[in-house]
């Protein structure tokens, strides 16, 4: 397709979601400030994710770790998101990279992160990633660990926790999500006190394409967006 017409259409979708996060914060009572669209461009081609960038869209998420380094090398730009399952063999590639990790799903993880943050003397933000519908297949600490959590990063001095974040069972029905995002925000206002600075868990990561406006209405800071951005842009 003509590169002219792809960004035009783009601008389009981007203007229907602006519409419909607007919608869902004036129904919330909430502010749009206190919402950051994060387009996750895992599905499209590092063009698109560079025409976001001249879109205005700040903010990129990838899942996958060689996928993030080479197109986070290529737009330095773009405030870059990791959200996908992070071996500690692959923490030092990331670090430098990365301006919030989405998806901090061990305590050995947030140790090997400490190592390589105090070793670069650079602090890392990240989220906890909570398991809220206990799926096998999810990655992410149970609640009950969530609860606990805070009596084992007493050390924890360069990664900064920011909050939290997951992903709700899929479904067609939307509402089939709100349980699990108040469920979340719930953990999140329960543990906020035990994170004292430089943590602060002010952000809830959740809502995707098929459930983003019920997540606003439960609190979402960070909505990560692929589908309802770019399918079948490219065809
Ligand atoms: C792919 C992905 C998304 C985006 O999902 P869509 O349904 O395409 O909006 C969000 N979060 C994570 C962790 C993902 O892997």
């Amino acid at each position: 397709m003509d590169r002219t017409l792809l960004k035009q259409r783009l601008a389009e979708r981007l203007e229907v979601v602006e519409q419909r996060i607007q919608s869902a914060c004036r129904r919330a009572g909430r502010v749009r400030e206190e919402v950051q669209l994060v387009a996750v461009t895992k599905s499209v081609s590092v063009d698109i994710a560079a025409m976001l960038l001249n879109l205005g869209i700040t903010d990129l998420a990838e899942n996958r770790p060689q996928e993030f380094w080479r197109r986070a090398a290529i737009l330095p730009k773009a405030n870059w998101h990791f959200i996908g399952h992070l071996q500690r063999n692959k923490v030092e590639r990331t670090l430098p990279l990365v301006c919030l990790l989405h998806s901090v799903d061990s305590l050995r993880l947030l140790d090997s992160l400490e190592a390589e943050a105090k070793k670069r003397q650079c602090p890392v933000e990240v989220l906890l990633e909570a398991n809220a519908s206990r799926e096998a297949a999810k990655h992410g600490f149970a609640p009950e660990e969530i609860l606990d959590l805070h009596r084992q990063v007493g050390h924890l001095q360069h990664v900064r926790v920011q909050g939290l974040m997951t992903m709700a069972a899929y479904s067609e029905n939307p509402e089939e999500s709100r349980g699990t995002f108040a469920a979340v925000r719930n953990l999140r206002d329960q543990v906020k006190q035990h994170f004292p600075p430089p943590h602060d868990l002010r952000h809830l990561s959740m809502g995707m394409s098929n459930d983003f406006e019920v997540a606003i209405e439960e609190g979402a800071t960070l909505l990560r967006l692929g589908t309802v951005l770019f399918e079948g842009l490219e065809e």
